[in-house]
Order: structure tokens, then C-alpha cells, then sequence
């Protein structure tokens, strides 16, 4: 099943019915206040899956006024923590149920294969939630020894209603990194998640309601950007906002809460992250990490690996081995058995992907493979490798967000920490070296949320993941994770025997 005919072949028929597609407010489906649908495209053809309501700020509106009555009158944030555990146990037990369908509607609205979807992303996503039921109940305070005679107690308090913004490279795992944390700790929730990719969050926020979750605890908006997910940052009575995206929109959410409310807002925007293959590392291996780091997910990783920094030593039996393997990757419709690559998720990222191909190749790094589409229809592109690629060049400065890896040639450590970390972004990095002091010599020196040494996109759920620079701020999964939904109260009162 070669590259170059793979998206010819007939589209498989996706082993899912779409159920739901309307807006969740309040524990119900109901139609957007507009009666406005968009529509909803398979990445594989172009074709409509599905129209769906477009949310905007009056159902934007709607849902947060649910989840304010849903936080301020309970029983969510004041029910004991252990029945809060039990709903996330019990609603990750039936998404493991629907895992096959859910990975189905997941690979049919995004794109990406049906063995990732069905074997990495849906028990994640159920881990995910075991993991944070596991810390409902173990959220407690301190107590202070302040100086004179008072008793202080600190309480972590749920922050009340969150809004969420999500992309649409994986649908189900942001919901379950956003969703996970926020709930555990007692907030309700607004989501809006990405316009390309709405139906698995409907499917799994129809799950909760069956798992027990009460209503207006979490409600789930279909939308644009600029309409509801500004509506959502700019709410008043929204205590806190949650964004993963691009950096350009992550400065117009900051701007919008900041004038609005100042409710606080963390951030998990987009990278460039360095993968550095130093003289010792095991080639082979190097070559398939820092193959799987930039195409994974049809390349569109926030920490995708997407600058392959290659020491001058195995340079050439480095560039050799990557063209190959990317020769050898399988495109193809997703839900065929043994593809590796599906579609990107849309015509604006497609355009985008070759555009940055051609100015790769107008700035004269070499094309080794690929560069361009598959098929004409829907959104295929080859597995493309460029080499000689310079710093300055906008292969290397920007976020692509496809199929194209870009190789770098470096001699030092000194040298590849500082060309490494002279980007806007500080989102994660990759390591490949047999030698312990050259791994602690770059984990120390790279500037980054994350640096993988010898793997790369090891994602357990209580790894703290977030950028430095203009890759975000905060974290999110594991125990910081939790520190984003609650508030901190000092309660002082005095001691009538200070010795006691
Ligand atoms: P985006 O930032 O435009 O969209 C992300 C989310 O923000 C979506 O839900 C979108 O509807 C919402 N949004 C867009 N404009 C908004 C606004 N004005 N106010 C409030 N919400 C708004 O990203 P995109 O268009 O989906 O992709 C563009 C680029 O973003 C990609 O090429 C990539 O560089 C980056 N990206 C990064 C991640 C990540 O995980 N860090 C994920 C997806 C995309």
C-alpha cells in the first residue's frame, strides 16, 4: 500500500452513527439560540459528516449560567469528594465500553488513524480520569505555624466556573486533560471545543450525565473562535480559563479575560521543539524516535519534534536512514489496518503545510522526499524530509503543524543548547545520547516544559506537561495540574492559650 496511491483508494465506511450534535447546557441537548448548524468535514474527502449547532454568546450565555448554579446551590463542589471520584470511576468505565465507537467518530473527525485513536488515545483518556478521580479526595490544606497566637488554616477551595477552549489534534485527550483536573477538584465547566473537530466531546459529555454527573456540572458548546470561544473568555461570571491553541489566539484569550474580569488563564500553546541526536546515540533508534516525533499525528503535535538537530559526525547516516523511513511510511485512509498517516484536519492547514514546503524549498534547504499531496481529494501529503536546513529559515522558525522534518547540522553541545533554545517557544525537547553527563549537561541547558531523553511523547498522566516562553503558562496533567482549579483561603483565628 504505497504513498502514492493511498488516498485513491475508496474511503472505508466509519463503523459509527452520529448521535449527537447539539449543544449541551444544563444536562440537556438543545438547539443553538440561533438555530444556526455548521458543518462538520471528513478530513479523508471534504465531505460533510455532520451539521452541528454553532454556539454563540448567548448560548455561551446559557451554559454559564448553568454551571454557576450548578457550582453556587451544588451538590458538585460541596458533595463528599469520594461520590465526585466514584462519577469520574463510573464515567470512565463507560467510555472504556464505547471505546471502539468513540475511536471510530475520533478517526472520522479528525483524521488520524484508527489504531492510535483506538489503542493510545481511549485508554489515556480512561487512565486519565482514573488518575484524577484517585486525587478528588485527597485535596486538602495545611496548616501554618504563623508567628503569635493564631490558629491558621489554609483551604484549596474548587475556583468555581471554568471556561475551556480546545483544539482539534486530539479532541478526546484535551477534553480529558482539561475535564480531568477541573471536575476532580470540584468546579463546573464550560467547554467549546475546536469548529473542525465537535463530536467526541458530545459523545463522552452524553456518557457523564449516565455516569451520574449532575446537570450544568459540565456543558458542552460547538462553535468558532472569535463568536463563543470569545464569548467564553470575556464572560464575567467565568472564574477561570482554560486554552490550548495556537499562540496568536492564546494572546487574544489573555487579552479578553484580562479585560473582562482578570480571571486567570493558563495556556498550552504551540512549539518548535528541538530533537537533538548527538555523536554517541544509537542511530537506528534516534531515527525512529525523531521520525515518530515530527510525524506522529500526521505531524500535528504542539511538541512535535520539528527541529532535528543531528550531531556532524552521523549527519549523513542520520539524513540516510530518516529519508528512508519516511520513504516507507503508510498514508492512507486512517481507518485502513497498518496506516500511519491519515489526512491533515483541514483545507487551511493542507495550504498551509505545502506552503511552508515551498518556502523551504525557495530558501534552499535540499527536498530529500515528498513535498507534495496525495490523491486530489481530501487532505493527504507525503511524509516530506528537508536537510541543510538553516536556523533563519522559516522551516525552522515556525510551527508547521504537518508531515515535514527538518534536519539540522550541529557540532557541539555549547553550540546546539544555544541554536536549540534561540526560539519564541520552550514547549518540550528531545534527547538522544548514550552518555549521562551529555543528557544532564541538555536537560539542564534546554528551556523547555519537557525534555524526553532517549524517547520522546511519553505522556502519563501525572507528568506535568506546559511551555516556557510563548509555549504557555502552567501545567497541565499530574499534580500541578490541580493547583490551576483552586483557590487558596488562609483562615486566621486567634488562640485563647497560645501554648496549646
Ligand atoms: P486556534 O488557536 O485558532 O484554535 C484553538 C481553539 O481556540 C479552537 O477551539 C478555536 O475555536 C478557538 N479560538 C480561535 N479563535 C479564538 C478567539 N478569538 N477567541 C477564543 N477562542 C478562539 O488554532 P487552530 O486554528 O485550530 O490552529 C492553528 C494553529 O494553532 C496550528 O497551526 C498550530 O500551530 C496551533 N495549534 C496548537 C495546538 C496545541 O496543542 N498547542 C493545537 C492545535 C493548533
Amino acid at each position: 500500500f504505497s504513498t502514492a496511491t493511498a488516498a485513491v483508494e475508496e474511503p472505508i465506511s466509519p463503523p459509527v452513527q452520529i448521535n449527537y450534535t447539539k449543544l449541551l447546557i444544563n444536562g440537556q441537548f438543545v438547539d443553538s439560540a440561533s438555530g444556526k448548524t455548521f458543518p462538520t468535514l471528513d478530513p479523508r474527502t471534504g465531505e460533510v459528516i455532520a451539521h452541528v449547532a454553532e454556539g454563540d454568546t448567548e448560548d455561551i450565555n446559557r451554559a454559564v449560567s448553568a454551571a454557576r448554579k450548578a457550582f453556587d446551590e451544588g451538590p458538585w463542589p460541596k458533595m463528599p469528594a469520594y461520590e465526585r471520584a466514584r462519577v469520574l470511576l463510573r464515567f470512565a468505565d463507560l467510555v472504556e465500553k464505547h471505546s471502539d465507537e468513540l475511536a471510530a467518530l475520533e478517526t472520522w473527525d479528525n483524521g488520524k488513524t484508527y489504531e492510535q485513536a483506538a489503542k493510545a488515545e481511549l485508554p489515556t483518556f480512561v487512565r486519565i480520569f482514573h488518575y484524577y478521580a484517585g486525587w478528588a479526595d485527597k485535596i486538602h490544606g495545611l496548616t501554618v505555624p504563623a508567628d503569635g497566637a493564631h490558629h491558621v488554616q489554609i483551604l484549596h477551595e474548587p475556583i468555581g466556573v471554568a471556561g475551556q477552549i480546545i483544539p482539534w489534534n486530539f479532541p478526546l485527550l484535551m477534553f480529558a486533560w482539561k475535564i480531568g483536573p477541573a471536575l476532580a477538584t470540584g468546579n463546573t465547566v464550560v467547554l467549546k471545543t475546536a469548529e473542525q473537530t465537535p463530536l467526541t466531546a458530545l459523545y463522552v459529555a452524553k456518557l457523564f450525565h449516565e455516569a451520574g454527573l449532575p446537570p450544568g456540572v459540565l456543558n458542552v458548546i460547538s462553535g468558532y473562535g472569535p463568536t463563543a470561544g470569545a464569548a467564553l473568555a470575556s464572560h464575567m461570571d467565568v472564574d477561570k480559563l482554560a486554552f490550548t491553541g495556537s499562540t496568536d489566539t492564546g494572546k487574544i484569550v489573555l487579552e479578553l479575560a484580562a479585560k473582562s474580569n482578570l480571571k486567570p488563564v493558563t495556556l498550552e500553546l504551540g512549539g518548535k521543539s528541538p530533537f537533538i541526536v548527538c555523536e554517541d546515540a544509537d542511530i537506528d533508534k534516534a531515527v525512529e524516535e525523531a521520525h515518530f516525533a515530527l510525524f506522529f499525528n500526521q505531524g500535528q503535535c504542539c511538541c512535535a519534534g520539528s527541529r532535528t538537530f543531528v550531531h556532524e559526525r552521523v549527519y549523513d547516516e542520520f539524513l540516510e536512514k530518516a529519508k528512508a523511513r519516511a520513504l516507507r511510511r503508510t498514508v492512507g485512509d486512517p481507518f485502513r489496518k497498518g496506516v500511519e498517516q491519515g489526512p491533515q484536519i483541514d483545507s487551511e492547514q493542507f495550504d498551509k503545510v505545502l506552503r511552508y514546503i515551498r518556502s523551504g524549498v525557495d530558501s534552499n534547504a535540499t527536498l530529500e522526499c515528498g513535498g507534495e499531496r496525495i490523491g486530489s481529494k481530501g487532505f493527504f501529503i507525503q511524509p516530506t524530509v528537508f536537510s541543510n536546513v538553516q536556523d533563519n529559515m522559516l522551516i525552522a522558525k515556525d510551527e508547521i503543524f504537518g508531515p515535514v522534518q527538518s534536519i539540522l547540522k550541529f557540532k557541539d553541545l555549547d553550540e546546539v543548547i544555544r541554536r536549540a533554545n534561540a526560539t519564541r517557544y520552550g514547549l518540550a525537547a528531545g534527547v538522544y545520547t548514550k552518555n549521562i553527563d551529555t543528557a544532564n549537561t541538555l536537560s539542564r541547558g534546554l528551556r523547555a516544559g519537557t525534555v524526553w531523553i532517549n524517547c520522546f511523547d511519553v505522556f502519563d498522566a501525572a507528568i506535568p506537561f506546559g511551555g516556557y516562553k510563548m509555549s504557555g503558562h502552567g501545567r497541565e496533567k499530574g499534580f500541578y495540574s490541580l493547583q490551576n482549579y483552586l483557590q487558596v483561603k488562609a483562615v486566621v483565628t486567634p488562640l485563647k492559650n497560645p501554648a496549646w
